[in-house]
């Protein structure tokens, strides 16, 4: 309770006992039997009974009403269990990122494609069934991660429980042309801020956006079903590069782990390995695309993963996968799964095995599938 609510109760509590003295005295001395002295306590109790019940409705605000149980913000009170099966669907939305985590009826959501792909994310959600995802992360501050949320946030037939992103709002506010997809999102949040505050006193309203790390610098970690989610990074308010900002997390499901981490470069991933992270893995979404930017030599050792999945469209401009990581892919035996040549790709894991829905793909680079022409 916040410290406010706690005094005002107080004052209420000394006005009632107070009122309770006073009226006491007035009928202990007008009574003259010992029955008249009975009905006086009585009607004395009763309007105790009424101030108190007043007081109570003045100072509880009645709870929005919610079918679902909102996933806390920044708990490590995780459960860990293994009850049936987790999928994991790495949506095909070209050159961006959106893969949906679904475990027990919780779903979280991370990255929400780009702002061009929006509608078919959305409906890519609607046609599994989904009307209320638990968590959305958006991972950084660029279209094809972040640039689908208005999309998703306004609408009607989803709702997002919690949204978590890291705190670029300054960093995006300082910019003197800020992109679409970010007013739109900003626009979307503001709404649904707006209409859950509703008749909520200003001292205890809350946003649908979270921060990765709670005001004492710990990391969120939580369930999605029993499916456990530890966000890892971003360790730094401030990075030069937008791309470093990334929410890196640690998804586990029994013994089967996966790694996220945006589109972070291999500075942030030398980060990762010096915090000392148990980063083991069986599943590694290859970060930024299959960029030479990360996917370094030493973070995939620190790993040790079975295999990668890259997200990316096919011929796209950055050429991306880049050559020298398909051939480190290539070197480590690592099957590598890519929605640019097989589409979405659905892993499902019980915590124990796993499997995909698509074979593994080839390790074509983007450049050498752009020289191979149409
Ligand atoms: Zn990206």
């Amino acid at each position: 309770m916040v410290a406010n609510e706690t005094i005002k109760k107080k004052g209420w509590r000394r006005l009632v006992l107070f009122i309770a003295v006073i009226l006491s005295t007035c009928f202990f001395l007008t009574a003259c039997s010992d029955e008249e002295i009975q009905d006086s306590a009585e009607l004395v109790i009763g309007i105790i009974g009424e101030i108190l019940e007043a007081a109570n409705e003045t100072t509880e605000p009645t709870p929005t009403d919610t079918s679902h149980e909102s996933i806390p913000a920044h708990t490590d009170d995780v459960t860990v269990n293994v009850n049936g099966n987790m999928e994991v669907h790495f949506i095909d939305v070209g050159q961006s990122d959106a893969t949906l985590f679904i475990h027990n009826g919780k779903v979280m959501l991370f990255d929400v494609a780009m702002a061009s792909r929006g509608d078919e994310l959305v409906e890519y959600i609607q046609n599994l069934g989904i009307t209320y995802i638990d968590v959305v992360v958006i991972t950084h501050p660029h279209d094809d991660h972040a640039g689908g949320a208005a999309e998703l946030l306004n609408c009607e037939n989803i709702e997002v429980g919690i949204l978590y992103a890291p705190d670029f709002i300054e960093l995006m506010e300082s910019e003197t042309d800020t992109p679409g997809w970010y007013d739109d999102m900003v626009d979307a949040i503001d709404c649904i801020d707006a209409e859950r505050n509703e008749g909520i006193p200003e001292e205890k309203q809350t946003s649908i956006w979270h921060f990765p790390r709670n005001e004492n610098g710990e990391f969120a970690k939580f369930n999605i079903g029993d499916a456990v989610v530890e966000f890892l990074a971003p360790l730094e308010d401030e990075y030069s590069d937008k791309n470093d900002y990334s929410i890196c997390a640690k998804i586990t499901y029994g013994n089967i782990d996966i790694m996220m981490t945006g589109d972070a470069t291999s500075s942030v991933e030398r980060t990762l390995i010096n915090e000392g992270y148990d980063l083991d893995v069986e599943i590694f979404q290859s970060s930024h695309h299959g960029s030479d930017t990360g996917n370094s030599r030493e973070f995939l050792d620190a790993m040790t993963p079975e295999c990668i999945v890259i997200s990316c469209g096919m011929k796209n401009r950055y050429s991306h996968p880049i050559k020298s990581v398909m051939d480190l892919f290539k070197e480590l035996d690592l099957p590598v799964y890519r929605t640019d040549e097989s589409g979405n790709v659905i892993m499902t894991t019980d915590g124990t095995n796993y499997s995909f829905n698509v074979e593994p793909g080839t390790y074509t680079s983007g450049a050498e599938y752009k020289a191979q022409g149409d």
